[in-house]
């Protein structure tokens, strides 16, 4: 159980590791200090070596992911294979839950979130889980129209709603409180929306900012490992930079107070592109991603996802209902939605983000001007939102595009409608993302944001041996230019550990069946309040759910490698 990875530089954040040439030791699955004379040895000389890839934010479970996969076979017939030894699968922008498991550990990723569950739906979540194969996991519980939620910060019951809280994630093994349009999928039940944040919920009287507040206070008194994760109001609509600057403001002045892990950050802004738009219609739609980045730049409160446009045809799905309604009005393609009782609802709508069409080209440039005009890679994580601005199996392409201005300019000058020059700025900047910054953007700012930070998105001793070995010889590879050999590097890893354990070696899928851990939060509240909010949950089951109470909880049998995360409350 003893192997050392040799001589590779190593790229590694959170220890200050910066291309230094050193060995990695791994024993029982673990980063130790030293390992005896007659270790397994990895060769990784010429080769870059990083911690296995995290990513926070990505729609690989559950209800609305397979809503993507049954009801677009077209989807389906775009990319399909055969694992040796392992399942095939299909898919390319909703894969099958094997190909998913397979195609992020592949990259050189070994931790994925699923960044939106249905609480309702958590065990079908769980289901799915179960059978993507080798990445740990955790999912997101959406929190931001439920209907007890709702009703506790209405009467600004902030300990009752903590406990309510606390009970749900525990019920749906759930990791973070997750918003998605608060008050708005709730008006979307009546078939309305909010617009901004200050437009309350129908009968509820409750609006976005009250939500947004009330639940980063619960969030940080119950020392959540994340802080509240925000799909802010107003997705895609042009123009609504501002609600999102309003919405970074709201929860300023709390103070984190994680229990484990390192986050200093109170709130988590989510596939930040989709909500950086200024002008005030779709004719004079441009890029708002200045004034976000400037904000970004200047705050220390917040850290950001970018959701990065891929150009490519894909299927989008949110929690965001009313959002994927307006989406099915622009571009007339099939719908599905769906309301969960008291709790959330969704959409999916197919999407074709054409480089020559002058929308999806300046929503490029947006996405890639968060990344370069935010001027610390600890503040932004590198995600697709996937599979709304595509799928995750382009991480690689972007990754070349943030390294290489001749790539970027290549795709503007050559295969992107004017706009993306004349109505974002992304063609004057000149800036490169190190090997580095890679590292931080796919993987030690999204495992501090987590409060995974001691056991994943770093080499140091005492970490989960995840790692990921690609062949770039970073003396000899000049990532400005050599651009496509670092897509094809980072899209085939050399070698992948999960655990200690090789899984992938030459691009190659070489364990097939090993389950991942799933994460969930595990906190502690006042047992005199739990009890009156358990009886209050047994009156509104009886009252309006289709379901009994008892079926309600996922059971431990569900998660094959549970993995609770516990928070205390003060
Ligand atoms: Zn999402």
């Amino acid at each position: 159980m003893e192997l050392i990875v040799k001589n590779g530089f190593v790229y590694c954040p959170l220890n200050d590791i910066d291309g230094e040439k050193m060995d990695i030791c791994v024993k029982d699955g673990k980063i130790v200090e030293s390992v005896s004379d007659d270790a397994k040895v990895i060769d990784a000389s010429g080769k870059i070596v990083m911690p296995g890839g995290v990513d926070p934010h990505a729609h690989i479970a559950g209800p609305k992911v397979n809503i993507g996969r049954t009801y677009r076979p077209e989807d389906s017939k775009k990319a399909a294979a055969k694992f040796k030894g392992g399942r095939a699968g299909s898919g390319f922008s909703v894969p099958s839950t094997f190909m998913a498991g397979y195609n992020y550990a592949k990259m050189g990723y070994t931790t994925a979130m699923e960044a939106a569950m249905p609480p309702l739906l958590a065990r079908h979540t769980h289901e799915e889980f179960h059978d993507t194969p080798l990445i740990d996991h955790s999912a997101y519980t959406l929190f931001g129209n439920n209907w007890f939620v709702m009703e506790y910060l209405k009467e600004g019951d902030i300990d009752r709603c903590a406990a309510y809280a606390s009970w749900l994630l525990k019920a749906t093994k759930g990791y973070t409180i997750k918003l998605v349009n608060p008050a708005g999928t709730e008006a979307w039940g009546w078939g309305g929306n909010v617009h901004g944040i200050h437009e309350p919920a129908p009968y509820f009287d409750i609006t976005p900012a009250e939500i947004i507040k009330g639940l980063a206070e619960v969030n940080e008194k119950l020392r959540m490992p994340h802080s509240i994760h925000l799909h802010c109001n107003d997705l895609g609509h042009p123009g609504n930079y501002e609600t999102t600057l309003a919405s970074f403001d709201v929860p300023k002045g709390i103070k984190p107070n994680p229990a484990v892990g390192s986050r200093d950050t109170i709130l988590y802004a989510t596939h930040v592109q989709f909500h950086s738009y200024a002008g005030t219609t779709w004719r004079d739609f441009e890029s708002g991603a200045p004034e976000i980045a400037d904000y970004v730049n200047k705050h220390d409160h917040l850290i950001i996802d970018v959701g990065q446009v891929t150009l490519d045809e894909t299927t989008t799905m949110t929690a965001d209902g009313p959002m994927e309604y307006d989406l099915h009005s622009l571009n007339g393609l099939k719908w599905a939605n769906c309301d969960v009782e008291l709790e959330t609802g969704a959409g999916v709508v197919p999407f074709l983000y054409m480089p020559r069409a002058p929308v999806p080209s300046v929503q490029w440039g947006i996405g890639l001007e968060l990344f370069l005009l935010i001027k610390d890679a600890n503040k932004v994580c590198l995600t697709t939102d996937h599979p709304n601005a595509g799928p995750f199996t382009r991480y690689p392409r972007i990754k070349a595009w943030l390294m290489s201005n001749k790539y970027r300019m290549e795709y503007i000058e050559e295969k992107l409608h004017s706009w993306a020059q004349r109505r974002s700025s992304i063609a004057t900047i000149d800036r490169e993302y190190t090997f580095y910054e890679i590292a931080q953007v796919s993987r030690s700012t999204p495992a501090k944001a987590l409060g995974l930070s001691d056991v994943k998105g770093h080499l140091g001793v005492g970490a989960d041996a995840d790692i990921a070995i690609y062949d770039i010889n970073p003396e000899t590879t000049d990532p400005s230019n050599d651009y496509m050999e670092i897509e094809k590097a980072f899209e085939n890893a050399s070698y992948v550990l999960k655990d200690g354990e090789i899984i992938v070696k030459d691009g190659n899928v070489v364990k097939t069946r090993e389950h991942g851990r799933t994460y969930w939060v595990d906190t502690q509240v006042e047992e005199d309040i739990y009890k009156e909010v358990l009886a209050d949950v047994e009156r509104k089951f009886k009252q309006y759910y289709s379901v009994n109470l008892e079926n309600y909880p996922v059971q431990d049998t569900y998660l094959p490698k549970s993995a609770p995360v516990k928070g205390v409350m003060l």
